[in-house]
């Protein structure tokens, strides 16, 4: 249950005093400002809201935003994230970062969380290249794209970040734009109230390692859902995870299921645990630290 804020707020009370230092052009932007904008969507309060990031350049972005956050290491922050939200249910938690940090070094904490259906939502910014350590290829870099690892045209294939979501077990799917806030803030605020693992994969270009060309193609390709869309049924779903990015990039919320998220299924063991008089973990730790407590009661 997300703690909402006893006052009120606007997208800029979550304004953080620091300035975004990304390069005049950057998607990221246009994220940043879709996050403060959910965040007020939900009026969820600063000090019961988390933003956990590793590495890169977007994993700049909950510097900028005034609630709690934590800058862990690269493609570490969804086992942050876990342990955090396991150790306080009562927080909201989200992840950011970006396409090398969460699909290259990330990805087993990806498929893991996914699968046990964590209650925390990640915001993937990809712009398909490292732009933090100058334009390497990343692991959604289009096959045959130059980078300055790969001036002769990238020769792998790039792993599918909203199908290998589907695949491993995501609850809530989600695609936008950095340049499409309003679609973006829809969907960020919808992920963060779905109770499980939330993906919003977010197309954010790197014009000055990708070029300006980067943000005019996927411009052209976007689009919403089609109509009589469902996102419930896992055929349709697919169908759009599967679809060929250089013909369409589909926007809009892809996928959708309600099992019980991984802290439901944690607190419906401690009641049949309870239920049979089994010490729970906070019993043990007494027996051996007597003021053990702190942690007990904030359960
Ligand atoms: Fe953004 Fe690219 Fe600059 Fe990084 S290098 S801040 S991703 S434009």
């Amino acid at each position: 249950m997300a703690h909402q804020a006893v006052t009120k707020l606007s997208g800029k009370d979550y304004k953080a005093a620091l300035q975004p230092v990304w390069c005049p052009g950057c998607g990221d932007f246009g994220v940043v400002a879709a996050v403060y904008q959910a965040l007020a969507k939900l009026n969820l309060d600063p000090d019961h809201t988390v933003l956990v990031s590793g590495i890169g350049c977007s994993s700049r972005l909950p510097g900028y935003v005034n609630t709690y956050s934590f800058n862990a290491i690269h493609g570490r922050a969804i086992p942050i994230a876990t342990g955090i939200k396991l150790a306080n249910p009562d927080l909201t938690v989200v992840v950011v970062g970006g396409d090398g940090d969460g699909f290259a070094i990330g990805t087993s904490h990806f498929v893991h969380a996914a699968r046990r259906n964590v209650d925390i939502t990640y915001v993937c910014m990809d712009n398909s290249i490292y732009g933090l350590t100058k334009g390497q290829t990343s692991p959604t870099t289009p096959t045959g794209e130059p980078t300055k690892t790969s001036p002769e045209g990238n020769i792998e294939d790039p792993i599918n970040p909203v199908l290998t979501a589907l695949a491993c077990g995501a609850s809530f799917i989600a695609r936008s734009f950095s340049s499409e806030v309003k679609t973006s803030v829809e969907l960020i605020a919808e992920a963060i109230e779905h109770d499980g693992f939330s993906f919003v994969h977010m197309i954010s270009p790197c014009p000055v390692f990708r070029g300006r060309q980067q943000f005019d193609w996927v411009k052209e390709r976007v689009r919403g859902v089609p109509e009589g869309f469902d996102f419930t049924k896992r055929e349709q779903s697919r169908a759009i995870a599967f679809e060929d990015p250089k013909e369409q990039i589909t926007l809009g919320l892809i996928w959708r299921d309600s099992r019980p998220s991984y802290i439901t299924r944690q607190q419906e063991l401690r009641k049949k645990a309870a239920q049979k008089g089994v010490p729970t973990y906070e019993d043990i730790l007494h027996s051996f630290i007597p003021d053990f407590g702190a942690v007990g009661a904030a359960r």
